[in-house]
């Protein structure tokens, strides 16, 4: 089946494959041979996705676009200060190879055009025993697919013809722009342009820029996460020769293009887009590229600055624990008090990147939600990323949280905890779920409200197990006759999913939890259950093989009634299974409340 994305591009492609606008550059003789009817499209998502139409795997020469990509190896080189010391980031407005230099320092305007672009190449350092143009090679291939290879017939026609750059590189030795003889550096430019690469090629580029500088195919760093945005910035004004206003007023994407016929643009977060065609227009752009990009950014809506690409606030839901509790089972009457001063408990879901536009709204809340709360969650298990501004800002609420006596704690922050921790919010501060967040809010909660009551429930005799509350002293006698006891250490499993259900436990010392097995080792805790409760009745009463494990969390006593011993209740004592019944539907008919309660604030 096609994707309708693929459509798109057959779509545009068709549709100027036959145009005839623009001429091959021919200035360096050995462009001049290249197919003018040579058409590729390709996009490449953030996570490594392509999607490409044409001729995207043909190899061309990547010309000026190598330009972008090595200004990026130059500031990791020399850092910015001293890069934008010998050159400028101001559109020109000229062509690119105009010999424009600033007339008081002799800087080039930018980058992005020939005379800024050498300068660049005479930032790069040749070092770890590599020359120039093998680091610049080895970078600009890590943003790529694979290993790039210089055209050498290229190569050699431009160096025997690239007069007009051999004098804007005298002109920058001239203003010292550059420390040193310029032919090493001319030579390094020109292989630069001569490096091969395809229109999938440029697309990863463009998607590597798009993803804060992680290859998306590779999976490595390319280019360091700090100058991703000077690249792109100077790609966003300069990259289009003199025709950068007006690209980026239509298209509204940072791009360059080459002289090679290709063009690389860039959706930042999202995407990167390769175009190839050789012939180009007035001002050195490839023309079908152009039209390409333009309708690409009207269709997709890729616009930059269009406000449908605003990120969405991070604050996904919010409740309280009079709502949703953690899954340890109370006695009711704790359970009462619980979700009677539950709303002194908030638990925030977050979501998606945080920055500071879509973090604002959590901030927002949090001061409000300090008035009412005494415990705040936040759910970081749909957050995508957190940047250096949320993580300063949560620090700085979390300080003054504390300081009005608000807890405010983390869970499942998973890959974020580390930057959590380094933030400044303390270990115990992160939880790794809700569930454990959720109960160590309850407790201190419940210690606040009900000073007697005591977190750790005490062994129970069979009176105190909530199923016979409705017994008299000679049926529980019955019972306890009759009922076998079981012991179990902390971590053995009491019962096994897909186990036959002919039992019904009753505990009467120690914790349980239910454990629905997620697969990989995994689970998911569906109720915590401690002495004074029972378990395992749903599957005993409908005959169904277990649905989940239970396991001792501490040393448990558990008194069992199996199958043979309730069908002999039913028949010598008929009032006394009924009574048991009652009292588990009782049970039922509560835990279906709680769940209505908490879908519901889960669903809003
Ligand atoms: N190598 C070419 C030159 O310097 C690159 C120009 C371009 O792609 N615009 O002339």
């Amino acid at each position: 089946m096609k994707s309708p994305v693929t459509q798109v591009l057959h779509t545009l492609y068709e549709r100027y494959a036959s145009l005839k606008d623009g001429k091959v550059a021919d200035y360096i003789p050995e462009l001049a041979k290249a197919d003018p009817n040579l058409f590729g499209i390709c996009i490449a998502t953030r996570d490594g996705n392509l999607y490409e139409v044409g001729d995207t795997r043909h190899k061309f020469t990547i010309q000026s676009i190598s330009k972008a990509l090595a200004y990026g190896l130059a500031l990791e080189d020399r850092g910015e200060e001293h890069v934008l010391s010998k050159i400028g980031v101001e559109p020109s407005g000229e062509a690119f190879n105009a010999i424009s230099l600033k007339p008081q320092s002799g800087a080039p305007f930018n980058p992005m055009i020939n005379a800024g672009a050498i300068a660049t190449c005479g930032q790069i350092l040749a070092k770890d025993g590599k020359s120039r143009i093998e680091r610049i090679r080895d970078y600009l291939s890590q943003c790529a697919v694979g290993q790039l290879d210089i055209d050498q017939e290229v190569y050699r026609s431009e160096s025997q013809t690239g007069h007009r750059n051999r004098a804007i590189g005298w002109m920058l030795r001239n203003f010292d722009i550059i420390q040193e003889e310029p032919r090493d550096i001319l030579e390094t430019y020109f292989q630069q342009c001569a490096l091969k690469v395809t229109c999938t090629d440029l697309a990863v580029m463009g998607a590597t820029l798009a993803n804060q500088g992680f290859n998306p195919i590779s999976g490595e760093r390319a280019i360091a996460h700090e100058y991703v945005d000077n690249v792109l910035g100077v790609m966003a004004s300069c990259g289009m020769y003199d025709w950068s206003g007006e690209w980026i007023y239509r298209v509204g994407l940072p791009a360059k293009s080459g002289v090679g016929g290709g063009i690389l643009a860039v959706l930042p977060g999202q995407l990167g887009i390769g175009v190839f065609s050789p012939p180009l227009d007035e001002q050195g752009n490839s023309a079908r590229g152009i039209k390409v990009c333009m309708d690409l950014a009207r269709e997709l809506s890729l616009h930059m600055f269009n406000p449908s690409a605003v990120p969405q606030p991070a604050l996904r839901r919010s409740y309280n624990a009079s709502q949703v509790n953690s899954r340890r089972r109370l006695p009711p009457a704790i359970f009462r008090e619980l979700r009677r001063y539950g709303d002194r408990i908030r638990v925030l879901e977050l979501q998606g990147p945080l920055l500071f536009s879509t973090f604002e709204p959590v901030i927002r809340e949090l001061v409000k939600q300090a008035a009412y709360c005494q415990h705040i969650i936040l759910n970081f298990s749909n957050v995508f990323s957190v940047d250096a501004v949320s993580l300063r800002m949560l620090h700085q609420v979390w300080e003054q949280l504390h300081a009005v006596g608000v807890r405010l704690t983390c869970c499942h922050a998973g890959r974020h905890g580390q930057a959590l921790s380094e933030a400044g919010l303390g270990d115990d501060a992160l939880f790794a779920n809700e569930d454990a967040a959720l109960e160590a809010c309850e407790d201190a909660l419940l210690a606040r409200v009900m000073p007697d009551h005591i977190p750790q429930a005490p062994p129970v005799p069979l009176s105190g197990c909530a199923l016979l509350s409705g017994c008299d002293e000679d049926e529980l006698q019955l019972l306890e006759d009759q009922m076998e006891t079981r012991s179990f250490g902390a971590g053995e499993t009491i019962i096994q999913t897909g186990g036959r259900a002919d039992e019904l436990f009753l505990l009467t010392d120690g914790c349980a939890e239910v454990r629905l097995l997620l697969g990989n080792n995994r689970y998911q805790r569906l109720d915590v259950f401690s002495s004074g409760m029972s378990f395992g009745e749903l599957a005993f009463l409908d005959g169904s093989p277990r649905s989940a494990d239970v396991v001792a969390i501490s040393p448990v006593t558990c008194r069992v009634i199996g199958r043979a011993l309730f069908d002999e209740v039913g028949r010598q004592h008929p009032n006394l299974k009924v009574k048991i019944l009652n009292e588990i539907a009782l049970q039922v008919c509560d835990r279906l409340r709680q769940a209505n309660v908490e879908i519901s604030a889960l669903r809003s």
